[in-house]
């Protein structure tokens, strides 16, 4: 058979780099994760082959018994994994599962409410540029003087809007959210209530974050980030709004489904629902609480929101006079892998940003317990200390390398 190697080597050269950079750095990137080799399979399969237009049973392709078969299995798990009533496995991203909720339940001028961007949503949720900042007229909720959701603030502002539908949910928000409460707002003012579960989606299948499902309308989320599936979206639902959320899929964004990522999707769902996941996202949290105590109480940085109750947290580096863009520069050529994140009321433009965001689930999937942990977090505030230090530089960079070796992600 002729391999990857031989029919392109150049771009294997990419791959193989590629390969490289995920083994010998350690990734603290809260939105990445590794999946295992079983989930890779699903998606290297013969099934990116297969058009499947529709759902299962009820497809505008012949040939779709097998394919069928493999999504029912993905969409019965995903439903038992987080006790919903029904699930679309469709959705080839979070972005595009966000977009199927505003086209089921909103129309071009409707008002929306979401978590601001520059305060820990998504981009999704109302931002500007996003389709849902240009095409809805966006009502923003934040935090308050705690750095936590300011509740108060959102009910108000909802009963002054009534907007038609209110998401929870971000992508840089330590804390947990209440869902409830949000829930009782929305049913309040009348809006559809959506939550973006994204990033917290692995420590709900396992109970170490409020499951939203009880509470929401609709629920949507990536599989690629705690939840350690293929790159992709779903969306949980109740019962009377399955086909609105259906039809906004297909045909309202999509055309065919990618058969292989929702065959990989299932095989994740079932590796979510095992005692070794609820362990691991129970070391995610364990991980992530040891690298903001020594961050924030030893070595001087200031975590946004005072602690983490999930897989992620903030750090503000304004009192190192570094930003959040060349600290990731740094912590790079330290082979720590990080993104720069606007901090709230951030002085700075969000290309350049004051602060890091700092994630568990990729470290930890490789081994990493708290002693590791512990020293990451040493390692990160070394760099921050003394960012253009070659021989600080060197030194962290042997040091991870060390790590990674003895805590391989693949093997050899
Ligand atoms: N929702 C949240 C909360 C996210 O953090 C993200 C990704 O960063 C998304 C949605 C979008 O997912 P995707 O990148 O798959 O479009």
């Amino acid at each position: 058979k002729d391999t990857l190697s031989k029919v392109d080597p150049e771009l294997w050269g990419a791959i193989e780099e590629e390969n490289r950079r995920q083994e010998e750095h350690i990734e603290l990137i809260a939105s990445e994760n590794y999946v295992s080799h079983a989930v890779m399979q699903a998606q290297g399969s013969q099934l990116t082959n297969k058009y499947a237009e529709g759902y299962p049973g009820k497809r505008y392709y012949g040939g779709c018994e097998f394919v069928d078969k493999a999504e029912q299995l993905a969409i019965d798990r995903l439903k038992k994994l987080f006790g919903a009533d029904c699930a679309n496995v469709q959705p080839n991203s979070g972005s595009q599962a966000n977009q199927a909720v505003l086209m089921a339940f909103a129309k071009p001028g409707d008002t929306i409410m979401g978590m601001s961007l520059a305060e820990g949503g998504h981009l999704t949720h109302g931002m500007p540029l996003n389709m849902s900042g240009k095409w809805f007229n966006v009502v923003a909720y934040g935090l308050d003087a705690n750095e936590a959701i300011d509740y108060d603030k959102m009910e108000a502002l909802a009963r002054e809007h009534k907007p038609k539908i209110i998401v929870a949910g971000a992508s840089a928000y330590a804390l947990r959210i209440d869902f409830e409460r949000f829930a009782k707002v929305a049913k309040e003012v009348g809006a559809v209530f959506w939550v973006d579960m994204a990033h917290y989606a692995g420590l709900i299948a396992a109970g170490f974050y409020p499951n939203p499902v009880p509470h929401a309308d609709v629920v949507t989320s990536t599989t690629h980030k705690t939840l350690r599936g293929p790159r992709g979206g779903i969306i949980l639902m109740k019962a009377e709004h399955e086909k609105a959320i259906n039809s906004a899929i297909f045909p309202g964004l999509q055309g065919g489904p990618l058969m292989h990522v929702i065959a990989a999707k299932a095989v994740a769902f079932k590796e979510a629902a095992t005692p070794e996941f609820k362990n691991y996202q129970e070391q995610v949290i364990n991980n992530a609480r040891v690298m903001a105590r020594v961050l924030g109480e030893e070595r001087g940085l200031r975590v946004v929101s005072g602690r983490t109750e999930s897989h992620v947290f903030l750090l503000d580096l304004r009192a190192k006079n570094i930003t959040g863009k060349d600290a990731e520069a740094a912590l790079g050529r330290a082979h720590i892998t990080v993104n720069k994140n606007g901090i709230p009321n951030d002085p700075q433009k969000p290309f350049v940003t004051s602060g890091i965001r700092i994630g568990s689930p990729a470290m930890t999937t490789r081994g990493f317990t708290e002693i590791e942990a512990e020293r990451i977090a040493h390692l990160v505030a070394d760099v921050l200390d003394a960012p253009h230090d070659e021989a600080v530089l060197a030194r962290v960079r042997e040091e991870v390398a060390a790590l990674c070796r003895k805590f391989p992600v693949y093997g050899a």
